[in-house]
């Protein structure tokens, strides 16, 4: 006997939210990072004019991206210092802390440690809402390359990786270390409907910062790209013109918490 049945289905009235993980926080913790944040102690900075940056950073060290000239994407890259193979993960930060980085986002690594590498403790921008429901600072990009370059515009700029892999080099280490990156600055989002890729106008101005404390040791390779503040049409501009907006500096600062990460699992 069919079991088959024309009549549709009841349309359930309530709608049911899946249980979601909830990964412990010890919010005490960065709170009283966050109050204690003058007494930071500067260990070295470096002004970023263009292209990339690579630099290292101990377990407890915070460091600071701070914009000199305007709006400018980052694409910046995490590996753990102790393990250079353990790095940055795009996946598991979607299912654990969403697409969007700001105060208190964790920035997760690779299994088998999966584990926070970073928390963001700082963030000056101050958000806009548009129609498209993009943001600033998200976690699910990639970095542009050559191949995607010449998708878009038809011309091949110095891209995104290529600057990471200078980043990367000036530490010692070869391309193969490139992965997923966060994009900072990037006023991005994914269209629910088509799946489309959506860059708008960053929000950040002048002085806006970021900062990050290092849960462990840490590479860190930080691009400059060439799309600057974003945007579609900005992007697909460049066919014909080549980058027409200037790229801006930025700082990078390292300071010295005085405060030991709490380990993983807490
Ligand atoms: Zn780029």
């Amino acid at each position: 006997m069919s079991t088959y049945s024309d009549t549709p289905r009841k349309a359930t009235d309530t709608v049911q939210t899946l249980p979601r993980a909830t990964y412990p926080f010890d919010r005490e913790f960065y709170e009283g990072l966050v109050a204690r944040r003058a007494d930071f102690e500067l260990s070295n900075s470096h002004e970023l004019t263009e292209i990339g940056y690579g630099f290292e950073i101990a377990a407890g060290q915070a460091f600071r991206l701070t914009l000199l000239g305007g709006p400018q994407i980052l694409d910046v890259g995490f590996l753990s210092s102790e393990d250079p193979e353990e790095h940055f993960f795009t996946g598991g930060q979607m299912a654990i802390e969403g697409g969007r980085i700001s105060r208190f986002t964790r920035l997760w690594g690779t299994p088998p440690r999966s584990r926070p590498l970073a928390t963001c403790i700082a963030d000056s921008l101050a958000y806009t809402p548009n129609e498209r429901r993009t943001r600033d600072h998200f976690s699910y990009g990639a970095h542009c390359n050559a191949h995607l370059w010449h998708l878009y515009t038809g011309v091949h700029h110095r891209p995104c990786y290529d600057n990471l892999r200078y980043g990367f080099a000036m530490l010692g280490l070869h391309q193969r270390y490139i992965h997923d990156n966060v994009n900072l600055f990037q006023r991005g989002g994914y269209d629910p409907f088509s799946g489309a890729h959506l860059i708008d106008e960053s929000d950040a101005r002048v002085g806006d910062h970021i900062e990050f404390y290092a849960e462990t040791g840490l590479f860190v390779s930080v691009s400059i790209c060439p799309n600057s503040g974003g945007s579609d049409a900005l992007r697909e501009s460049w066919s014909d013109t080549g980058p027409s907006d200037p790229v801006y500096p930025i700082l990078v600062e390292v300071f010295d918490t005085g405060a030991s990460p709490l380990g993983w699992p807490y």
